[in-house]
């Protein structure tokens, strides 16, 4: 594969494919492209020898195309994008900046640098996307497909379906060699304390809420980050061009059973790991309580999804995509992960 250019990777799957990649692929040069926005953070990617991060946006299309021309690039994997459905409901123009705008600019420059310069030669442009352009499912409607019709809810998931109709449209008009796969909801290590997973972790830990939207029944497909890491690289090698792939996790659950979850394992790290009731003292876990008692119902999110459910029939099938972990498992190594890279989370968590 050689040259990667790797967009957002300093971000939170971004940074665990950069990782993932590296393990995998020790002889391959990555280059980071990201503009470190409150998401971003240096330190996510900091020990891995072989990425280079060139701070940038993708909106600089120049800059790209630099990058693409000059470091001898034929592998794209977009990540980079705003990534919040909550924060794109209070400032939906950052969304539509960057994962349109920013999703064109990249397009523009590998269609200049691949097709117009490069007379056509192997690349590939593998675009991240998300389950959400897809809309909302009724408790017993067939899981999302890649024939799903796009109904996106929220300006993150609208911002999102753009970019996946550019790229097929590139693929369509220009002959760029475009992959894309829509996601479900990913946890994992280096996770930004904003979103669910890691935000009840680190609540839990300091004795504050635990916030449920709603009545907490939202159902979710969980995909554990690394697993997600796995589908990208199959679909980098055995995706076909023009194609979109669905990779989920296999675990359809509720809000509230992911919370519960979270819970007991708190509840029971603090039983089984050394010293974490001298290092958490405010948890309720280190006062012999339980972790439940922190569960505090909030107003539901504005036009909150109530279900996404993934069938990765075709992943499985053409990729040979298979998940690795189960939920529980996922959020065992996750658990263990915050416990062991304080020094990586408590400066986000400190700024808020
Ligand atoms: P993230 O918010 O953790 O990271 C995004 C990264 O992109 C950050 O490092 C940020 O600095 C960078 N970035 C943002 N704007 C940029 C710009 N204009 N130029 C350069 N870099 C920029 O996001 P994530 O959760 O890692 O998501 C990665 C991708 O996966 C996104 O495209 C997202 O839509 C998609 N996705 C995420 C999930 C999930 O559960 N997290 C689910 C489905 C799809």
């Amino acid at each position: 594969m050689s040259n990667l250019l790797v967009t957002g990777g300093a971000g939170f799957i971004g940074g665990n494919f950069v990782h993932y990649w590296a393990q995998q692929h020790p002889d391959d040069t990555i280059v980071v492209l990201d503009c470190l926005t409150y998401a971003g953070n240096r330190s996510t990617i900091a020990g891995v020898e072989q990425a280079e991060l060139v701070v940038g946006d993708i909106r600089d299309t120049d800059l790209v195309e630099k990058l693409l021309r000059e470091r001898d690039i034929a592998t794209l994997v977009h990540f980079a994008a705003e990534s919040h459905v909550d924060r794109s409901i209070t400032g939906p123009d950052a969304f539509i900046e960057t994962n349109i705008l920013g999703t064109n600019s990249l397009l523009k420059a590998a269609r200049k640098v691949w097709l117009d310069e490069g007379s056509g030669r192997a690349h590939r442009f593998h675009h991240i996307s998300t389950d959400e352009v897809y809309g909302s499912l009724g408790p017993s409607d067939p899981a999302f497909s890649e024939t799903t019709q796009y109904q996106p809810n929220s300006p993150y998931s609208a911002s999102k379906a753009a970019s996946d109709h550019l790229v097929r449209a590139y693929h369509h008009t220009y002959g760029l060699d475009v992959t894309t796969t829509n996601c479900s909801n990913n946890y994992g290590p280096y996770h930004y304390p904003e979103k669910l997973i890691p935000l009840f972790i680190l609540n839990a830990l300091s004795g504050k809420p635990l916030p449920i939207y709603g009545d907490g029944m939202n159902v979710r497909d969980w995909l554990y980050v690394e697993d997600h890491c796995r589908g990208i690289e199959a679909a980098l090698k055995n995706g076909k061009a023009g194609e979109t792939y669905n990779i989920g996790g296999g675990e359809e659950l509720p809000n509230m059973a992911v919370i519960d979850r979270i819970c007991a394992e708190v509840d029971r790290a603090f039983v089984e790991v050394e010293g974490l009731a001298e290092r958490y003292p405010d948890a309720p876990a280190a006062k012999g309580r339980a972790t439940s008692e922190l569960k505090t119902f909030v107003e539901d999110r504005k036009g909150h999804d109530r279900r996404y459910a993934i069938d990765e029939t075709k992943a499985r099938a053409e990729l040979g995509y298979v998940p690795q972990h189960d939920f529980e498992t996922g959020l065992r190594g996750t658990l263990r992960w915050y416990f062991d890279n304080e020094a990586w989370w408590r400066p986000l968590k400190d700024r808020g």
